[in-house]
């Protein structure tokens, strides 16, 4: 009997054993093409000998020293080279384990700065409906995906929900993308007047959603409207770029291309591409010099923060990504994987939606391509599609709740940035046949 406590109690699954490239292997030998890079974390494949090796030198020179004592090289190092290349104002990186930990270090940044500040009213976050920000307390509170939140809500802080950016249900008929962007980021200036301007601290988004609706994009226009809105109110922009950050959207950080900066940025699975687990949140230098100059002390802290061997990672990881120009690479298969997608796909009765940013594409899974009507939750569609693919050999991230509560279903492909042309044909095959299977039989 396994001791584990696995995700899913009722079920038994495959051990892995090794990772190659685009693949990973159990026990049986069976090879399986990560299409997801399990949640949009093995950017770089599996197996890549320059992060192994820098891990293997980095346990062997110094595996760890505390924070509170001393700094150490890779964290410095990974810190400059992450600076290079951040938006505008984003001055100082604060080094944590995950993407939880990042969200939930930024919304207590938020809190502190305001405090340092002299405006202890300032306390509010907004955030948006069906998005996910991890799942710790602070974190979840954040979230707005209701699956989620639902059984801990007592237990969670209040967080204020505005809808998400998400064209293909929320615009309307005849509105053109521009005009819907606008209206979508008005709820935010609605919300932030309804609860009192000085009230409110900050707003929370993924410029890209992943888990929640599957690689949705916000229009142009949006973004640049809710920073103007946030400056107006003086209220702090928080871009959780935990999962389209670190060049999978085709960008190092995935803001660039809504031409915006943030206030606070967190960042995490692509920093470590999975081989050592860290994160970040990253911050203005008007935000550090405020708590310099105020207590001087971030009233927060993990034991790991900044450990020297995820550091060691997370900076060959960040240095092949731009050495290597991975960023163009990801756009540029983004592009054969979206029209691939599009000759698959783009007629099935019921895929009722391709949308994505370079190697982080979605497809929507409806019941009805006319009206948009996702299928009944009973169903259980996505997670009869995520089983049908694995026994296919193939990992991808299919997620029910894309609409709201359970209804909806998307499927979420974030490939290794090295795949190739082949792999691509063969990820395609494979998600093909599991949608056959399951949904092939529905009229
Ligand atoms: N934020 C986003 C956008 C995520 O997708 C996730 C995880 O999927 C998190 C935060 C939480 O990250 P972690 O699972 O590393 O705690």
């Amino acid at each position: 009997m396994s001791h584990v406590f696995p995700r899913h109690c009722k079920k038994t699954i495959p051990t892995a054993v090794r990772g190659a490239g685009c693949y990973l292997y159990d026990s049986t030998g069976k090879a399986y093409l990560d299409g997801s890079g399990g949640a949009a974390v093995s950017c770089l494949g599996h197996g890549d000998a320059d992060v192994i090796a820098a891990i293997q030198k980095q346990v062997a020179d110094l595996a760890f020293a505390h924070t509170g004592f001393l700094t150490s090289e890779p964290a410095e190092a990974l810190a400059d080279l992450l600076i290079e290349h951040a938006p505008a104002d984003i001055e100082r990186v604060y080094f944590v384990s995950g993407g939880s930990e990042a969200t939930e270090a930024a919304i207590k940044l938020a809190r502190q700065y305001f405090i340092e500040k002299g405006q202890p009213e300032k306390r509010r976050l907004i955030a948006r409906r069906q998005s996910y920000h991890g799942n710790t307390l602070g974190a979840l509170a954040a979230g707005g995906n209701e699956w989620r939140r639902q059984q801990f809500a007592p237990l969670l802080f209040d967080v204020h929900h505005i809808a998400p950016c998400y064209e293909y249900v929320l615009r309307e008929e005849g509105e053109s993308a521009a005009a819907y962007g606008l209206r979508a980021a008005q709820e935010l200036e609605d919300e932030i007047l309804r609860l009192g301007p000085e009230t409110v601290m900050a707003f929370m988004a993924e410029p890209v959603v992943g888990a929640t609706l599957g690689a949705v994009p916000a229009v142009e226009g949006y973004f640049k409207r809710i920073r103007e809105i946030c400056d107006t109110y003086d209220v702090l922009l928080i871009l959780d770029e935990v999962m389209c950050g670190m060049g999978r959207t085709g960008h190092l950080f995935a803001c660039d291309a809504d031409g915006i900066a943030p206030d606070i940025l967190c960042i995490a699975k692509g920093l470590g591409a999975g081989y050592q687990p860290i994160g970040a949140m990253l911050c203005t230098g008007e935000i550090y010099e405020t708590i310099k100059n105020g207590t001087g002390f971030f009233q927060h802290g993990h034991t790991y923060l900044g450990h020297p061997v995820a550091a060691a990672a997370g900076l060959a990881v960040v240095s092949k990504i731009v050495g290597d120009g991975l960023c163009d690479r990801a756009r540029r298969q983004g592009e054969v994987l979206s029209k691939a997608l599009h000759d698959q796909f783009g007629q099935h009765p019921h895929v009722g939606d391709i949308r994505g940013r370079g190697l982080f594409q979605g497809i929507e899974i409806v019941e009805d391509r006319e009206t948009k009507t996702p299928f009944d939750p009973a169903k259980g569609y996505a997670a009869k599609i995520k089983t049908a693919a694995f026994d296919a050999g193939l990992i991808c991230y299919p997620m029910a709740g894309t609409r709201d509560g359970r209804a909806g279903d998307h499927v979420l492909l974030a490939p290794p940035f090295i795949i190739e042309d082949n792999q691509i044909d063969e990820l395609i095959g494979k998600l093909a046949t599991a949608l056959e299977q399951v949904i092939g039989a529905d009229p």
